[in-house]
């Protein structure tokens, strides 16, 4: 097949004329798709919006709410409504003490980017060492923790989700390194106060994949197996105070 700027330049027509109208945007004379609404190709057929992304995979993209990007910590509360409290140095905040944190803001669906790093200094060790989590809709917990040489029981190190599922790779860098999650989480799905479906989370460590749309059996718990109760479509997102010095950065979110 010719490609319509070979043939332009062939014949010495300038690209932009020759192409303009050569390619069809869409037809209205093809088969439906299964499902009916669409055919092949719908001229019809809705484009997605435009995003933006950010600089590099990591940045926030147009369309991403941010949490947390070292500036401060408004965005986030103690969990009884009062001003987290955690320590914000250098760009990152840090787990002091003080207590989890959770987003003003609720969310079901969503993909959310953040960054931590366990302490640089080793203290402790199995579920005693970086032990922080990611919880989603403030219940189910993508655990944060320090797995770089340090044994812990499989469904509780890093990425796992908790007390569920251990992560398909070890992908821990060593303590002190900034680490990233990229998350994909789909809410459960509630009706009638029975569970329709679960919640499911996608999760990249480090750019690996470790949890691939796993679906959870509830809300995390300790020694105990996880069940649902029903709940509202969104919920915060909530950062934990393990007791460990862990740092976070650059958070941000894009509801589905
Ligand atoms: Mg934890």
């Amino acid at each position: 097949m010719i490609h319509c700027k070979s043939l332009a330049s062939a014949l010495l027509l300038p690209i932009a004329w020759f192409c303009a109208q050569d390619a069809p945007v869409g037809y209205s004379d093809t088969p439906h798709l299964p499902g009916g609404e669409w055919r092949v190709h719908d001229i019809a057929r809705p484009v997605p919006p435009v995003v933006t992304p950010g600089a590099t995979p990591s940045a926030a993209p147009s369309d991403a709410v941010v949490l947390f990007d070292g500036s401060g910590l408004e965005q986030w509360s103690a969990g009884n409504g009062s001003a987290a409290r955690w320590k914000l140095d250098d760009g990152a905040m840090e787990v002091n003490g003080s207590g989890s944190i959770q987003t003003r803001e609720a969310f079901g669906d969503c993909q959310v980017h953040l960054e931590w790093a366990t302490p640089a200094e080793v203290k402790g060790d199995s579920q005693g060492r970086g032990n922080s989590g990611l919880f989603l809709m403030g219940r189910y917990e993508i655990q944060v923790l320090d797995s770089f040489e340090n044994r812990t029981y499989a469904d509780g190190q890093a990425a796992a989700l908790y007390g569920q599922r251990p992560p398909l790779v070890n992908a821990c860098r060593p303590p002190g390194v900034w680490q990233t999650y990229d998350v994909v989480f789909r809410a459960p799905r509630f009706a009638d106060g029975e569970l329709v479906s679960p919640a499911r989370a996608t999760v990249f460590h480090n750019g690996v994949l470790v949890q691939d749309a796993e679906p959870l059996i509830g809300a995390t718990t300790h020694r105990a197996v996880a069940k649902y109760a029903p709940h509202a479509d969104e919920g915060p997102i909530s950062l934990q105070d393990h007791g460990n010095p862990v740092r976070y950065r650059n958070i941000w979110v894009r509801r589905l």
